[in-house]
């Protein structure tokens, strides 16, 4: 069934899932594959998550095409899973078993006619920030989230619903499909167990003073540089710098942007050493003369993500640096960008020159501040802990920083303690 919008004011399920990511997703599938009728709200119009806004993923370097379209497909096709999009949980009560979720569900000012042909947006002349691209470009005020977008639906950003342009959408739609007058609703969900997968968020690169973002164009973070890369990104895959759309002929990666240190991110986000690398692979795939330079403490890969970090090492225009970057100074003449560290190994203080500078930033659990609405034990940044059953079930990286395969490995887990803590009824 999957994609669903109630007409009752309470819904039942075994489980509800709240986040629609690759945990979120996974959980979801798992549960409705074991016939246990389960519901997944996401607060976005779309599912899937960070991984959506991907370039490729490691190891494989696959598109995110590759995991979400499977996921998807299982998703649709499941009479047990009922997909909620611009759902947020407002309220819980109850103990596992038997919990009473009120959910608020935004409107989308467009209803299930839509056939995403775009018309709507042809005409449109409001334009908006494009949040999925991290403000690289603009989208229409009507707009489809993203190319793999599910539902498969525009939606309206409610800050310009009551503008007079969006007449003109309303009339380019031959199907009726738009609803200006959409309103927000409160439904109930009666469910026996309740996981929570909303996934995380790239820590605020402007609060580290010394690496320059948001003072300098050219510096920007990992999670601009995946939709930077992507053919469905603002520059359609090119590696433009955003201060002159040069493309990139020196590059670096600085390592543990604000995380392992106690003034920002004490902890290692354990995905960013091979996010860099896998980065690498980007500029040496369109950049074959490219000189890449990757500052670090130390790599983390765990596993067998190792084998990716000793394949790098072929690559002869990567220079892995050892030493954190202590500072990131514009030239004024060209915009470059002067990276300062110390070369750990050799005492020497370097300054490299490059065109584009990337920081690596960690994830922030998005439970930090937006914490389930019933008592749930977290650690002191923001991370749930599990607590055998009792509360909500976190999983995927709102536990700890994940890979997706840590994170899918996790979520299944999810779907089983859902079912466990929710027979106790
Ligand atoms: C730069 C970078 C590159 C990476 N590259 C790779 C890679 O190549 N390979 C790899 O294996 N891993 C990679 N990762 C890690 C990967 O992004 C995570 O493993 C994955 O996103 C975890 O999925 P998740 O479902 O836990 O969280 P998310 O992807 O964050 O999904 C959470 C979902 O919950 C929704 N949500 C949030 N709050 C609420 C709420 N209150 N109510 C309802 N819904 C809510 C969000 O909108 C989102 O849809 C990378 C990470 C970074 C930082």
């Amino acid at each position: 069934m999957a994609e669903y919008e109630p007409v009752q004011d309470v819904i039942q399920a075994d489980t509800l899932v709240v986040g629609g990511g690759i945990a979120g997703m996974t959980t979801t599938i798992e549960t409705a594959e074991l016939q246990k009728h389960v519901i997944l709200v996401e607060k976005l119009p779309s599912i899937g998550g960070r991984v959506a806004g991907m370039n490729q993923y490691f190891p494989k370097l696959c598109p995110p095409t590759c995991g979400i379209e499977i996921n998807l497909k299982r998703l649709r096709v499941n009479p047990y899973a009922r997909v909620l999009t611009l759902t947020e949980v407002t309220e819980i009560l109850g103990t596992p078993g038997d919990y009473t979720v009120t959910l608020t569900i935004k409107p989308r000012f467009v209803n299930e006619k839509c056939t995403s042909c775009g018309k709507c947006a042809e005409v449109c002349e409001i334009e908006r920030e494009n949040d999925f691209n991290y403000g690289l470009d603009k989208t229409k005020a009507i707009y489809l989230p993203h190319v793999m977008a599910y539902p498969n639906r525009y939606v309206v950003d409610p800050d310009f619903v009551n503008d007079a342009g969006m007449k003109k959408c309303v009339d380019a739609c031959e199907y009726g499909a738009i609803d200006l007058e959409m309103k927000p609703r409160t439904i109930k969900a009666k469910v026996g167990a309740i996981v929570w997968a909303t996934g995380w968020r790239p820590y605020d690169a402007s609060k580290i003073d010394n690496l320059g973002f948001g003072k300098y164009k050219n510096v920007v973070t990992n999670v601009i540089m995946e939709r930077m890369a992507s053919k469905t990104g603002p520059s359609e895959g090119k590696i433009v710098r955003p201060s002159d759309q040069k493309e990139i002929t020196k590059i670096g990666f600085v390592q543990c942007a604000g995380s392992r240190d106690e003034n920002h991110l004490p902890y290692c986000s354990a995905v960013c050493c091979l996010a860099s690398m896998k980065q690498a692979t980007y500029i040496r795939e369109r950049y074959p003369e490219a000189e890449i330079y990757l500052y670090y403490i130390d790599v983390r890969s765990p596993g067998r993500l190792e084998d990716f970090y000793v394949k790098m090492q072929d690559d002869q225009k990567l220079h892995f640096h050892r030493g954190k970057v202590g500072s990131i100074k514009e030239n004024p003449e060209n915009q470059n960008l002067i990276l300062e560290a110390e070369n750990t190994l050799t005492g020497e203080i370097t300054k490299t020159e490059v065109d584009m500078a990337v920081l690596a930033i960690g994830m922030v659990p998005n439970t930090f501040d937006d914490k389930p609405p019933l008592d749930t034990k977290q650690d002191e940044f923001g991370f749930i802990v599990n607590n055998g059953g009792k509360g909500v079930i976190g999983t995927g990286t709102t536990l700890r920083p994940f890979e997706v395969s840590a994170t899918v490995q996790d979520a299944t887990g999810a779907a089983l303690k859902a079912i466990i803590a929710g027979g106790k009824r």
